[in-house]
């Protein structure tokens, strides 16, 4: 049992205060800070639990946040803010003496990159410390990486190749919409691709590589090939990995979309001056597209993220696929958000379970394959994202 503080009012942080106000055996206390503490408090408005607290704080800021662990003196703080907020917020753990977990990596604010080097480099730091820090725990990063522990415990002594597909067959009625911060959003679907082969990466032109695949319950829908940032770390945690990719579903809508919001420049993170003010183009598409926490009210359909492996059991190759198909309507209907921030919010929820519980608990910075992911599995069947396998099966992917 232990208190916890979530630094971000978003959608995602929506869900991981519903689910942990539900179970007060794991979490006596919950205090929730962001930026604008008017959506702290409606959010706490709606769930209606009293050990549910509400606070302001600018994360960017380190005696700020200090400030306010102090006060609250947590035994997690989980991050489910901006990428750029990550350092500021492992820092301000730091002088603190608190451990940290996070759904996504370190981005700066003037590069679209996405690199766990930055994080990597606390591991020092926060083994000296005695403090856990846990990256990457929502559903992918997160889930993905656990699937693949997990599989690399139970069904394979060597898994070689590893491909991550993540389908939205959800529709939200909207003509361009993003299902997380749009900001976020279309820096990663707008990057370069990049998989991992034969101990280097391959680079490709953004959606250079797709192919139609077939997802439980959805049926086929064109993927693509782009580079997500758990792929970094799971090539270097399980070493026999010969080739690992990452594929995402996009409509033909919303690629013409984006490929409009790029020639017009409507994409780029460097600041112009506009009309004597400094604006961001991407931040001001931010906030005229239609805000991810609304799309949940009309959003139907499903989701359905896996990992598709092949590998080596008891000298046979094998096949194998794990995956989770969450329903926009029953998320919405439970929380008040769509399946992208409830697939983030539970894995985040049951990370801080488990490092509570003691069993996520080592001094270090680390991924969460890291980690025994048997409590972690079982947890995701007990809160809303049961889990499914299938073996010897066609993989549709050579
Ligand atoms: P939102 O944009 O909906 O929410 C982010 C929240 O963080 C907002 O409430 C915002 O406050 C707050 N925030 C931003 N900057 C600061 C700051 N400097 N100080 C305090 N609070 C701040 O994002 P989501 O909820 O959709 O996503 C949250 C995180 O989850 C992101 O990092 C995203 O990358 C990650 N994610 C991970 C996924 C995974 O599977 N691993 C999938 C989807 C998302 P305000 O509104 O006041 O600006």
């Amino acid at each position: 049992m232990g208190k916890v503080l979530i630094i971000g009012a978003g959608g995602v942080g929506t869900v991981v205060a519903h689910k942990m106000a539900e179970l007060p055996d794991v979490f006596s206390g919950i205090l929730l800070a962001s930026r604008t503490i008017e959506k702290c408090d409606t959010i706490a408005a709606k769930i209606g639990c009293k050990r549910l607290k509400t606070a302001r704080v600018n994360a960017d800021n380190v005696p700020e946040l200090v400030q306010l662990i102090r006060s609250f003196e947590p035994d997690l703080v989980v991050n489910v803010a901006l990428p750029y907020q990550d350092l500021t917020i492992m820092d301000a753990c730091l002088e603190t003496g608190v451990s940290y977990l996070d759904t996504a990596n370190y981005e700066p604010l003037d590069e679209a990159k996405f690199e766990y080097k930055w994080q990597w480099a606390y591991r020092e730091k926060f083994e000296k410390a005695g403090l856990t820090a846990i990256l990457g725990c929502g559903f992918d990063p997160g889930v993905s990486g656990i699937y693949t522990a997990y599989a690399a415990k139970h069904h394979f002594d060597e898994i070689q190749y590893l491909d991550i597909v993540d389908c939205n067959a959800g529709n939200h009625g909207k003509a361009f919409a993003t299902n997380f911060n749009p900001e976020i959003n279309i820096r990663e679907v707008t990057q370069k691709g990049k998989y991992w082969e034969n101990g280097e990466w391959v680079m490709t032109e953004p959606h250079e590589i797709h192919q139609p695949l077939t997802y439980p319950r959805i049926g086929e829908k064109e993927s693509y090939l782009i580079f997500h940032e758990e792929l970094e770390s799971l090539v270097i945690n399980f070493p026999t990995i010969r080739r690992a990719r990452f594929w995402m579903t996009f409509g033909q809508e919303y690629l013409t979309h984006l490929r409009v919001i790029q020639n017009i420049g409507m994409a780029g993170i460097q600041p112009i001056n506009y009309e004597g003010k400094e604006i961001v183009p991407i931040q001001f598409l931010k906030a005229v597209l239609p805000k991810p926490e609304e799309l949940g009210a009309n959003y139907k359909g499903e989701t359905s993220i896996g990992c598709r492996i092949k590998g080596i059991k008891d000298g046979k190759v094998k096949t194998y696929y794990v995956y989770n198909n969450c329903s926009h309507e029953a998320a919405f209907a439970e929380t008040g958000t769509q399946a992208i921030s409830y697939t983030t919010g539970v894995p985040a929820m049951i990370g801080a379970m488990m490092f509570l519980q003691g069993k996520w608990k080592r001094p270090g910075v680390h991924n969460v394959e890291e980690f025994d992911p048997d409590p972690f599995m079982h947890e995701l069947n007990m809160h809303g994202l049961p889990w499914y396998e299938l073996t010897d099966i066609d993989l549709e992917l050579d």
